[in-house]
């Protein structure tokens, strides 16, 4: 099985990915926006079995009740976001040494979407979580 590996931006942090997503996404969610200072952010969703931290030690904090966020303490680059008891674990395409690896195939929190961030058109959308309603537009 080939092994995909990521890491911050300043390198202080390495991880290595030795399987498969279950899904790839982009969430939209104001948490994700505000904690990346991005308009969106695209994340794998990994088997926590298969992903390890290979270098350095992340900075790991509760961003709502239950859900970890981890980054790098120095650079500040997001890398994971894990809810609590659950054996998968998201890691941002952004962070991977080759973010093209995997593509988004859903889009997810579209409610919560700016205006300005155009929803993939080829994508699935939800207006929450992936396992609830899809978003229509409008
Ligand atoms: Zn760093
Ligand atoms: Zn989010």
């Amino acid at each position: 099985m080939s092994t995909v590996t990521g890491g911050c931006f300043c390198g202080a942090v390495r991880y290595a990915i030795t399987g498969e997503p279950k899904s790839v996404g982009i969430c939209h969610c104001e948490s994700c926006r505000r904690i990346a200072g991005a308009e969106s952010v695209a994340w794998a969703v990994i088997p926590l079995a298969v992903f390890a931290i290979t270098a350095g030690e992340p900075c790991a904090f509760n961003s709502s009740p239950g859900v970890t966020r981890m980054h790098c303490e120095r650079c500040a680059t997001s890398l994971t976001y894990r809810v609590e008891g659950r054996e998968l674990i998201d890691v941002t395409l952004g962070s991977l040494d080759d973010a093209e690896t995997w593509i988004p195939g859903q889009e997810v929190f579209c409610a919560e979407a700016v205006s300005w961030n155009a929803l993939g058109p080829s994508n699935e959308h939800f207006a929450e979580g992936s396992s609830g309603p899809k978003f229509e537009a409008g």
